[in-house]
């Protein structure tokens, strides 16, 4: 049996430890969690909790530094930089260059607070040298371990007169898979309710597995190795401040895209790209009132049930000429971020537009880790250094006409026009612990997520994914992960 750690128990941590789960009998798994247990399964999506205390005890519990701390995510519209509920910026009250960046620190990662939408990148958004049908297979496994469907708010009364308005505009000229639809979300209808996807759906009867543990609270410190190899990891819990050395013949860092290259930092593993070519896509957002006319259009009844009482989520794909955005047109009740100027009054009227814009890549862009100073777990503190240029720039300027043109598409634009989300609002943080096709110093893994020169160590998650890009990433991290399980049960990296 081969000892496997996986630092981190976010959706990518737990699709790998699924896949290699069920691939091979010989592996024996142990995830490490710096956060703590929030509920009582295995990351249970917070919004499957029907009591709004519940659910806000288990955001605040997920907030690490700011555990306990009631977010207001509303304050961002006067001005404030505020993290979501679950989550807690990297940097609070600094100005530093990407001040929205934020990570959360419980089982289940981001991925029990998350949103869910899953769209397939365009293929101008994937690296040119993976192997697309390959790709294509593991994304579509990514999708069914993930429980994404395009069917859950089917019931929703306005979705398809919406659709039918941004399709008219926006259809012509894309291949059917582009044109407007339904996002593909992670979440199911069951008995009626909305139930999203977490890191249990993820897991399933894995958790009841002799050949597989979790546990919480432990903060993986260092991975020990000789530059090739890496024969375990230390560990400390953060509940007794005991300090471990567990063996390993194999380690899957999952830890985010800031806090896997912050523990390789602390291992002493040098590599030219790690930490650089951070990336995201830009975040605009504006609201939409929706014409009467389409409202009375409608002879479908509005379901009594909560959360499928308007227009569902739909999806205008990332088209690099046509449509150089990806775009969100959420019903209010699921807008991750309330907006201003919305009342109760008239349910269902108003939607929230966000069109994600893609940023060039560049090497300087970068997480840099201090060898002094330390951040609220003890590890190296991170400084972010983040510029737009001026083909950014320009980017910005479009997306923000075309959020007024898709506001103005399904209804009257409101508000005081598109808002532009400060940086590190995406919570899609890319590119530090890169996937290249060579060692050429350019990136940090192989096309298999497996470290330059290591042979027996995989790095996973959003900060893998090298290119630049608009929609949503985590279907295709996981996806990438998938590979890397894969190649390690085909291969014989474990000595
Ligand atoms: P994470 O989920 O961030 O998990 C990493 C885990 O590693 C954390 O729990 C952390 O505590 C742990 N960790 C870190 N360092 C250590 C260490 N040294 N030792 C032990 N443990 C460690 N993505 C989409 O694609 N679509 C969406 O619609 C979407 N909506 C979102 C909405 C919200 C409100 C949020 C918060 C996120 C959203 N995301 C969305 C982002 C998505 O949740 C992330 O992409 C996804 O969770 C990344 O998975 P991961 O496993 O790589 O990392």
């Amino acid at each position: 049996m081969k000892n496997v750690i996986i630092v981190g128990s976010g959706p990518v941590g737990s699709a790998f430890a699924r896949k290699l789960h069920d691939l091979s009998d010989d592996f024996q798994i142990t995830q490490f969690e710096v956060g703590p247990k929030v509920s009582e399964s295995l990351g249970r999506h917070s919004k499957n909790f029907q009591d709004d205390a519940v659910i806000e005890s288990i955001q605040q519990a997920s907030q690490g530094p700011n555990s306990g701390i009631k977010t207001d995510a509303s304050r961002m519209f006067r001005g404030v930089i505020v993290a979501r509920p679950g989550t807690y910026l990297v940097e609070e009250g600094l100005d530093a260059q990407m001040p929205a960046l934020a990570m959360s620190a419980n089982v289940g990662g981001m991925g029990i607070h998350w949103t869910g939408a899953c769209p397939a990148f365009d293929l101008a958004e994937l690296p040119d040298f993976i192997n697309l049908a390959e790709f294509e297979k593991d994304f579509e496994e990514a999708r069914e371990l993930l429980k994404v469907t395009q069917s859950a708010y089917e019931g929703a009364p306005l979705g398809d007169e919406l659709r039918e308005r941004l399709g008219q505009k926006y259809n012509v000229g894309r291949s059917v898979q582009r044109q407007v639809q339904p996002m593909p979300l992670a979440v199911q209808v069951k008995d009626g309710k909305l139930w999203w996807t977490g890191t249990e759906e993820i897991l399933e009867d894995l958790v009841s597995s002799s050949r597989y543990s979790l546990i919480p609270d432990t903060l993986v410190t260092e991975l020990v190795h000789d530059g090739v190899t890496v024969s375990g990891v230390k560990t400390k819990n953060l509940s007794t401040n005991q300090i471990s050395q567990v063996p390993a013949d194999l380690v899957f860092i999952a830890a985010d895209a800031i806090r896997t290259p912050q523990l390789m930092f602390n291992s002493k593993i040098v590599l030219n790209a790690l930490g650089r070519y951070l990336n995201e896509h830009g975040q605009i957002l504006g609201l939409a009132k929706l014409p009467a006319e389409l409202k009375s259009s409608t002879s479908k009844p509005a379901p009594k049930t909560k959360g499928l009482n308007t227009t569902g989520v739909s999806w205008i794909p990332y088209e690099p000429k046509s449509f150089p955005a990806h775009g969100q047109i959420m019903q209010m009740d699921t807008s991750p971020i309330p907006l201003e100027g919305v009342t109760e009054a008239d349910p269902g009227s108003f939607v929230g537009v966000g069109l994600f814009v893609a940023k060039q890549i560049s090497a300087d862009d970068r997480v840099e880790f201090s060898s002094s100073e330390k951040d609220s777990f003890g590890m190296p503190k991170p400084s972010i250094f983040y510029a737009h240029n001026d083909e950014d720039n320009a980017r910005f300027t479009k997306a923000k006409e075309l959020v007024s043109e898709v506001c103005q598409t399904v209804g009257e634009e409101l508000g005081s026009g598109p808002i532009v989300m400060p940086a590190g609002s995406s919570l899609h943080y890319l590119g530090t612990v890169r996937m290249g096709s060579k060692n050429d110093g350019k990136s940090v893994c192989d096309l298999d997520s497996k470290v330059w020169g290591f042979s027996n160590l995989y790095v996973g998650g959003n900060g893998v994914i090298p290119t630049e890009t608009a929609g949503n990433p985590t279907a295709t991290s996981v996806a990438f992960a998938i590979k890397a399980a894969r190649s390690i049960v085909r291969g014989d990296e474990i000595k």
